[in-house]
């Protein structure tokens, strides 16, 4: 009961602050009395900090006015991509104090070099933000593979990475402290759905770096599926005699509109380094499509449209299965909407016919590529805000 009361009072801070207690008494329901003693748990645990001046422009004597705290407890977020590393600190008020991006070639790598580079960036980025006052309370680790429900901990497969049953607690020098890795498609929708005002209860999210992640928000929660599996969009046949696909089948929709299919057909491969492996520093590839679309291209112009078409064909079916609130595109390919969303949206136009579609329902994502490391930090501010108790007593 203790454990819920924390979590409205502080819940009611971080939705309407700064108030004083008496506002939160007057907002939960609960007695003044019950309201100080739970604020002053929650200072006491550095959830919340209490400022000697008046909310407000009242008459009277001035009260105090609570916040939530922008030091002490923050949650860090970590990246592995195929092509860099990230991290992002988020403090309790669910603002980025602490940016970190490097590129870096990961494919193919040992995973214990790449874990120990991204245990080493954590430790910077945890230093800079000790400077500011801020102490991780929990880290995420966003990676491009699957992250089963059970067992918890363990990344099953990252193709692009070249990972097969990846624990990465094993390789991180304090276990104790490692990260909790999540699939990297789910952050980004998570990101979005605390992030954007109007991105609604039930919505589909598709990212891309070098595969195609796709995530499911349904009524406000994250459906991972009974597995974990659930948001595989890439391997949706979108032409049943296609293409053979590097996962047996043929005609997927990641033979059309992923990163290298994409690069392939703009006449780009070369250019983008796809050939290059090792530490050679690659390409920034959605940078350079960018540019040649800009530009006029005319072969990045058709392997955008075409990569557009097939993601509208794959996602008509998804519009159809769950009837969402909109769909999101997000990751790298939000950097590219200029020129896939007006086939996408063509696509979906002309095939969802059964039920009302708004074209506008398919929107750009703001946040772009630094969705997944952001929901990864926030995550973990998400769950200290939804159980206070969390956090050590003061
Ligand atoms: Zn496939």
């Amino acid at each position: 009961m203790r454990r819920q009361n924390l979590a409205v009072v502080l819940g009611s801070v971080a939705a309407h602050s700064p108030l004083s207690r008496a506002d939160v008494a007057g907002r939960t329901g609960l007695t003044r009395a019950a309201v100080s003693s739970l604020v002053d748990e929650l200072i006491g645990r550095g959830a919340l900090s209490e400022a000697e001046t008046a909310p407000s422009g009242r008459v009277g004597r001035p009260g105090r006015a609570l916040t939530v705290s922008d030091r002490g407890p923050a949650g860090l977020g970590l990246e592995i991509g195929v092509t860099h590393l990230g991290a992002c600190v988020v403090d309790l008020r669910g603002e980025p104090r602490v940016w970190r991006r490097v590129e870096r070639a990961n494919a193919g790598r040992p995973v214990e070099r790449v874990l120990a580079e991204t245990a080493a960036l954590a430790a910077e980025v945890e230093a800079e933000a000790a400077a500011l006052g801020l102490q991780v309370a929990g880290r995420v680790l966003a990676v491009p593979g699957v992250v089963p429900n059970e067992p918890r901990g363990l990344v099953a497969h990252a193709p692009n990475l070249g990972w097969h049953a990846v624990c990465p607690a094993d390789h991180w020098p304090d276990p104790a402290g490692a990260p909790e890795p999540e699939n990297e498609a789910n952050l980004g929708a998570l990101a979005e759905y605390w992030h954007a005002e109007h991105a609604g209860e039930t919505f589909v999210h598709v990212s891309a770096e070098a595969g195609i992640g796709a995530a499911l928000v349904v009524g406000g929660h994250l459906f991972r599926g009974a597995r974990g599996f659930a948001g595989e969009l890439g391997h949706i046949p979108v032409h049943p005699d296609g293409v053979p696909c590097a996962c047996g089948a043929r005609g997927c929709l990641e033979q059309y509109a992923g990163e290298v299919a994409v690069l392939r057909e703009a006449g780009l491969a070369h250019e983008a380094g796809l050939a290059q492996d090792g530490d050679a520093q690659p390409a920034d590839p959605v940078a350079l499509l960018a540019e040649r679309a800009v530009a006029g291209d005319a072969p990045a112009l058709h392997a955008l449209e075409r990569a557009g078409r097939a993601l509208g064909l794959a996602l008509v079916s998804a519009v159809n299965l769950i009837d969402p609130d909109g769909l999101v595109l997000g990751g790298a390919y939000a950097e590219l909407a200029d020129w896939l969303l007006p086939a996408m949206r063509a696509e979906l136009a002309t095939r969802v016919t059964v039920r009302p579609w708004e074209p506008q329902a398919l929107r750009s994502s703001e946040l772009g590529r630094r969705g997944p490391v952001l929901g990864a930090a926030q995550l973990t501010v998400r769950r200290i805000i939804a159980d206070p108790t969390l956090l050590p007593a003061g």
